[in-house]
Parts: C-alpha cells; structure tokens; sequence
C-alpha cells in the first residue's frame, strides 16, 4: 500500500499476475476504490471498511475480481464493457474464443485458466463525468482502445491520470478484443499526451510512473505501429490469410503459455490492425485473404 496523500492510497500488485492489478483506494468522505483485484493483505484491509463506490477502468475481470466482497458498494463501469462482464458468452464471443477458438474445448479451458466471473453493474461512467468525493475530485475519461469501454481517472488537483491498463508495459499495448480499434487506442494514447499529467499511475506493472511520461506514452504507441509495419512486411512478403500472418506472431513474436489462449489473442490483434489498413484504404480484402491495395 502506497500513500499518495492523506485520503488516496494505491494498492498496488506489482507484476503481471493474472487476476489482479493496482487499485486506486480514496479514502474521502465517500470512500472509493478503482478497480478491486488487490492482493490479500490489502483485501483483508478493505473487508474492514466498507466501499461506497466501486469505479472501473474497464470491463477485464483481472479489475473487478474481488467486487463480490462489497455486496453494498454501487459498481460503475462504461456501458461498452458491461456485456462481457455480464455475460460469459459475449465473453467468449469478444475475446474471439468461440469465432476464432477449433478446439472445442478451448471455451471451458478458458474460463477455467482465466478464472473469469462475471460482476453486478449499477452505473455507467460518461466521458467527463465528474465526481466529487469529498475534498477529492476526479474526472472519468473514456480511452478506449484496450477495450472499447476503457476509462481513465484524471485527478486534476493532484495532478495525476490513473490509466488503467494503459500500463506502459514492456509488451506494449494490448487490444485484443473483437470491438478493439486501432484508432480507437491511438485516439486515447494522444489523448493522455495532450493532457500532459504531471505523472501517471497504471492498473499493472510500475504503478506510479513520475519519469519521462509523454516521452513513454510515444513509445508505447510506437509499438502499435512496428506492429503494424510487421503485418504489411508479412502481406507484402505473400501471406496473405489471417493464419499465415498469425503463424509468423507479428504482436506476440513467440507466443506465451498457454498458448492455445495466446494464440487467439495473436489473432484478434492482427484482425484488429487489419480492419485498420483495410479502411485507410492501405490493403483490400477478397474472398479469407488480405492484399496490399
Ligand atoms: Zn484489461
């Protein structure tokens, strides 16, 4: 647990381990916490203290895992995200395992290795809605991209965004839902820059980045562009189907365990830089296959 002033502590979970993430507590007159998949020790602390508001970055539920401990908490998250943290099938559907999955099984080996369970919604959360917990005040941005319901928090007194899993992580950005858009991520990514936080704190990974900000957020969105460059190299070079390309792992470049799960979030990714080039007019597609134009 990290004091980042007298009433907002960040609960954070370093690392990348599957189902949690960095929570943002804010300890005010209404007490608030972003996202709820902290560890134990600060679960523990929460049980003690009964939330008012649970706000959401986005609908993954490595972020709302522990919402069943705060049964008396309102639970708000962008109308976008509601159906895959409501519905296991638009789960399955957005996350491309049943379009895209061959084995039959894959479906329940996902849910199991993933541990998904779905969450209650009480409320939306609106691009630049306000919110006024006390002495602290905080602005929902909608930054879509990493799914298309993805918020932000912008703390403007303190001067920090909470990104969410915006999380400058050295894999670069993740988009690997069937409603992800490339322009979408972009849009948020410039977005962020031209707000210019004095530091931000992300869902995953470091937590509170004070260094170097813009210049990182850049070079995160550099990583969606040499992407992008690997897929055209792949077309150009004569694959041409979604499974020529994915067998080459132009976003992963060796695919992680397991990798049955992986490699359908391979595959989403490059169907979402494909819809991408297909309409900025860059590649056409005829028949299962993709063409530079
Ligand atoms: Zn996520």
């Amino acid at each position: 647990m990290i004091k980042v002033n007298q009433h907002i502590k960040l609960l954070d979970y370093p690392g990348y381990q599957h189902p949690h993430c960095n929570c943002l507590l804010i300890e005010d007159d209404i007490r608030c916490i972003i996202d709820s998949s902290c560890g134990a020790d600060d679960l523990a602390y929460l049980k003690q203290r009964p939330l008012d508001i649970i706000l959401h970055t986005h609908g993954h539920h490595d972020h709302y895992f522990n919402n069943h401990y705060f049964p008396g908490s309102s639970i708000y998250m962008h109308q976008a995200d509601h159906a895959i943290a409501q519905s296991t099938s638009s789960y399955l559907h957005f996350f491309g395992i049943e379009p895209l999955g061959k084995n039959p099984q894959l479906s329940s080996m996902f849910l199991k290795a993933t541990q998904y369970l779905t969450t209650e919604i009480h409320a939306t959360i609106e691009d630049r809605q306000s919110l006024d917990l006390g002495a602290t005040r905080l602005d929902m941005l909608h930054l879509p991209g990493h799914s298309a319901g993805h918020c932000g928090f912008f703390f403007p007194d303190q001067g920090f965004i909470y990104t969410g899993d915006i999380d400058l992580s050295a894999f670069g950005p993740w988009y690997g839902n069937l409603n992800c858009t490339i322009q979408d991520f972009l849009g948020s990514l410039d977005r962020l820059i031209a707000l210019k936080p004095d530091y931000i704190i992300t869902g995953h990974g470091e937590g509170i980045v004070r260094e170097e900000v813009i210049p990182r957020l850049k070079k995160y969105r550099d990583v969606i562009y040499s992407r992008e460059q690997r897929i055209l190299d792949l077309i150009k070079s004569g694959n041409h189907t979604l499974e020529e390309i994915a067998t080459k792992c132009p976003i992963y470049r060796k695919i992680p365990k397991p990798q049955a799960i992986y490699y359908i979030y391979e595959q989403v990714m490059i169907l979402v830089h494909l819809w991408h080039l297909e309409e900025q007019g860059i590649i056409f597609q005829e028949d299962q296959a993709y063409y530079l134009r």
